[in-house]
């Protein structure tokens, strides 16, 4: 069922090989002419901007915009039980995770006199996007409420689509999430017009405000991408979330059947999800396929996740060694690693670019989704090179407070005045050397 790369003997350079590994291609400039007028539209009119994109969109044109606090109560107390119970273990365990990423503000005494603090700040106000097109994600209210909360962020506004068969509300269970958190604001509004609502702010039908915010974080949809592109350095934003992925690093000692429940379970987020083994053991691999053709019979939404794992984002990469399959999954920088090898841990801790690493047999990536207290909200199409996922980190500000005497400026002045003639900044210096010289600028 996977197409397969082998590259056994030969594994090449992390440039070429990101090259020929699969990948899903997201074409986010394409839709931009789509976005831009939402974008306008609602910078110019606000809400009825909103509710007209809202009407097209979502095939629903709700009174009002925001949704009364007592909804959000009567979502939790219609809550199942069951999911209820689930979501306050997520909640419990996210929070104790992300409790311990809290940072703790340092100052560097750099000579006697002289000292720079690092204060972390948190972002005054920040915009949640819960999506809420093809499925519905509470989970996703939880990852992102959790590090604002625990960054001590004193503002924040929920956003999710509204849904016709909810009378124009979200989804209830993001209602209920919402008020399972403390969230008290929330808008029932998706897609670029959300993200546009959040950073230009708005007026609701019944007069409500809402403020605009400082930064959104949250996943989306193309659409929901383009717009924070677009609106990026107005408003700060976390990353701009491509299709899931699952890589799956595997010898022999792996289970094929865990193997292929993995592969197909981030198929199932999305057509253009990308599910990839990268394996020593051809043997593993057929015995995969033989799984995936089973056990994707057997599952829900069949056509989905088959669209998926045909896709040429999929696939499956032979090597040679462990070694090789390292730098095959360095190169590829997944959204999600699964180490599923002798030794995992030892494996495992030799990984540098994955936005998570799930370690074993018995930590699947959808235990990451929902209840292992980590973080889900990770970097996708190879940006876990360089970024991180969400965390207490991504909602503060770390600011720099320097705080020099006379006698430590003193001392370093002329290294101060070098560097700014060096730069031929001659203003920098001289602003230094005015504090030790009486002698006025111009009579120089
Ligand atoms: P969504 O909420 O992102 O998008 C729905 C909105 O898109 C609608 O409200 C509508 O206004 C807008 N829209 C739909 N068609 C449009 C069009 N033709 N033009 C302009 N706007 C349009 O929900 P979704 O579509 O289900 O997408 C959710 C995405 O988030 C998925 O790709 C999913 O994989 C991803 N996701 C990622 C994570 C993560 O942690 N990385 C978690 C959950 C979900």
């Amino acid at each position: 069922m996977l197409s397969r790369i082998d590259l056994r003997g030969r594994v090449p350079a992390p440039v070429e090989l990101r090259a020929v590994l699969p990948r899903a291609e997201v074409d986010v400039d394409a839709v931009l002419h789509r976005v831009r007028p939402i974008v306008d539209d609602v910078a110019a009119r606000g809400v009825a901007a909103v509710l007209d994109a809202t009407e097209r969109l979502d095939r629903i044109r709700p009174e009002r915009v925001r949704v009364p606090v007592e909804e959000l109560t009567a979502a939790l107390a219609g809550l199942d039980p069951s999911v209820r119970a689930a979501l306050e273990e997520t909640i419990a365990r996210a929070r104790a995770v992300h409790a311990d990423q809290r940072r703790v503000d340092v100052t560097t005494r750099v000579v006697p006199g002289g000292t720079v603090t690092e204060r972390w700040v948190p972002v005054a106000r920040v915009g949640l996007y819960a999506p809420g097109g093809l499925a519905v994600y509470p989970s996703s209210v939880v990852m992102n409420v959790v590090p604002a909360q625990t960054a001590g962020v004193e503002s924040l506004v929920v956003c999710s689509p509204p849904q016709a068969e909810h009378g124009g509300r979200p989804h209830p269970t993001i209602l209920a999430a919402c008020a399972l958190l403390g969230v008290t604001e929330v808008w029932a509004v998706g897609g670029a017009q959300a993200v546009a609502l959040l950073s230009y702010g708005g007026t609701d039908t019944d007069g409500a405000e809402l403020a605009p915010v400082d930064l959104i974080t949250g996943p989306g949809n193309i659409y929901v991408t383009a717009a924070k592109r677009l609106l990026r350095g107005l408003v700060g934003i976390d990353s701009e979330a491509g299709p899931t992925e699952i890589a799956i690093l595997a010898d022999d000692t792996a289970d094929a059947r865990h193997v292929a429940a993995d592969l197909i379970s981030q198929a199932e987020h999305d057509t253009l999800a990308a599910s990839v083994l990268v394996t020593t053991s051809e043997e593993l691999a057929d015995a995969v396929d033989a799984e995936l053709a089973r056990q994707v019979e057997a599952t829900k939404h069949t056509e989905r996740i088959s669209t998926a794992l045909r896709g040429k984002q999929s696939g499956c990469v032979l090597v040679s060694t462990v070694d090789d399959g390292l730098r095959v999954v360095d190169a590829y920088a997944a959204e999600h690693l699964e180490i599923q090898t002798a030794d995992a841990r030892a494996v495992a801790a030799r990984v540098r670019n994955a936005g998570a690493v799930f370690v074993g047999a018995y930590s699947p990536v959808s235990l990451g989704d929902y209840c292992a207290g980590s973080n889900h909200v990770l970097p996708t199409g190879g940006c876990a090179r360089h970024s991180s996922g969400l965390s207490v980190q991504t909602f503060l500000r770390g600011i720099h407070v320097i705080d020099y005497d006379e006698r430590a400026l003193r001392e370093v002045a002329d290294k101060v005045v070098a560097l700014a003639t060096a730069e031929d900044l001659p203003a920098h210096g001289q602003a230094v050397t005015a504090r030790f010289d009486q002698t006025p600028l111009d009579e120089k």
